[in-house]
């Protein structure tokens, strides 16, 4: 049987997601975002109250919830505010690899941290000239005794600015493409890390983004995920599949967000003596919004499902994501519309979603690097 209702704690933790982005982010969404304000505060608060990385186990200081709780609150942050959301899972994103393949070690040390402490976190893959082809990245590290010198840097990095800890890819073998790609945890803190001026992006600005450098950095090698060389890329890429479902409820929540405002809009404001969502025009821009919303939140919980259940979820994953990332750009677009002139000012909600939206369908993989991912899949073995 197939059950589209959520069980009582469940419920509870969306309301309490959803009256959390109510009371603390909505109110404070327009000027972090027009003053690029970092919300650490807000951060921190989402930490007390136990809304942000939740699939870190009991055993690390976590709570250890599934992907499918972590959809239901990450819709509810973004549908406060996108950029809120991007700047909040940041660490989650980080955490993801060292839970998929660090050692006990570095799991009782890093997880913990973010856990009990509320420490954050960035995870910095994407370089100046390697974006969506990650093994061209020129990051590297070199073995010298019992530590790693790194050299190189990150582009793009969200939450570099305030993180205590990166998750760092970076070649160990120049000669063996991806598969010469390690994982490392570098403290924030190292002497050769420098950090570059925070990004002055188009839109969710509150959440931080900027490039990272390594100048001769060394890394004890007991910083090596897994402890081991190699096998950093795969590790890095498997986190997508925990991370994805959640970056396609961030679009779903920031969609939702914007057909709200359009729905109220409509039949506040008159036309030709009637509210607007009585024409016929609007009312089926409406409709095809709320399909479009549907339809992102069954693909994205059907991805966190399949991950809770041990199902291999690359491709669910990538529907998920293209799909609701596409729509939370379309959705927002024809918001604007829905308000014509006053969409296009930034006094109200609507211009500041669309200026957010655009970035779902550029990071985590863009939309047309899920369609290679979606393609690989449906094509093997033919
Ligand atoms: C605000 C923001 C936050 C980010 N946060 C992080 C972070 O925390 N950590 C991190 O590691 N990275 C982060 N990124 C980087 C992000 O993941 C990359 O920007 C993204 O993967 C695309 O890479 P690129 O920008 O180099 O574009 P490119 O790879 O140069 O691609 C340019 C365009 O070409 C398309 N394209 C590329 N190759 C193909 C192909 N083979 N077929 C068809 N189309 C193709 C792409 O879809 C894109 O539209 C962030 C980016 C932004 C903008």
């Amino acid at each position: 049987m197939v059950d589209f209702q959520l069980d009582e704690m469940q419920e509870m933790l969306r309301e309490l997601a959803h009256e959390f982005a109510v009371d603390e982010i909505r109110p404070n969404a327009e000027h972090w975002d027009l003053d690029s304000v970092y919300p650490k505060e807000a951060i921190k608060a989402a930490h007390e109250m136990g809304l942000l990385n939740l699939h870190i186990s009991e055993e690390y200081g976590g709570p250890g919830l599934g992907t499918m709780e972590e959809v239901l609150v990450n819709e509810e942050l973004a549908w406060g505010d996108p950029g809120f959301a991007t700047a909040a899972y940041a660490t989650a994103l980080a955490c993801a690899p060292v839970i998929t393949g660090a050692t006990d070690e570095q799991k009782e040390k890093y997880l913990r941290m973010v856990a009990e402490d509320g420490a954050l976190a960035s995870y910095a893959v994407t370089e100046p000239g390697a974006g969506s082809d990650v093994a061209a990245c020129k990051t590297h590290a070199v073995k010298d005794g019992d530590e790693y010198v790194m050299n190189g840097s990150k582009m793009w990095i969200t939450g570099a600015g305030y993180a205590d800890w990166f998750f760092v890819l970076a070649k160990t073998d120049l000669d063996a493409g991806y598969k010469g790609m390690s994982g490392f945890i570098v403290d924030a803190n190292s002497p050769g890390l420098n950090l570059g001026k925070k990004e002055n992006n188009m839109g969710q600005r509150c959440s931080d983004t900027r490039s990272i450098s390594f100048d001769d950095l060394r890394i004890p090698a007991e910083n090596l995920v897994g402890g081991s060389e190699s096998g950093g890329w795969m590790n890095a890429m498997k986190a997508f599949d925990m991370s994805r479902p959640n970056i396609a409820a961030h679009a779903t929540g920031l969609a939702r967000a914007a057909y709200e405002h359009s729905l109220q809009y409509s039949s506040e404001r008159q036309t030709f003596g009637k509210p607007l969502h009585k024409h016929q025009a609007i009312q089926f821009m409406l409709a095809d919004m709320k399909t479009k919303i549907e339809a992102s939140r069954m693909l994205t919980w059907k991805s966190a499902s399949d991950f809770d259940r041990g199902v291999l979820n690359t491709e669910s994953a990538a529907h998920a994501k293209r799909f609701s990332a596409d729509t939370a750009m379309e959705v927002t677009t024809d918001a604007v519309q829905v308000y014509g002139g006053y969409g296009y000012s930034e006094e109200y909600p609507v211009a500041r979603l669309m200026r957010g939206a655009k970035v779902m369908q550029i990071y985590e993989g863009s939309s047309q690097v899920q369609r290679m991912i979606i393609g690989r899949e449906i094509t093997k073995g033919l």
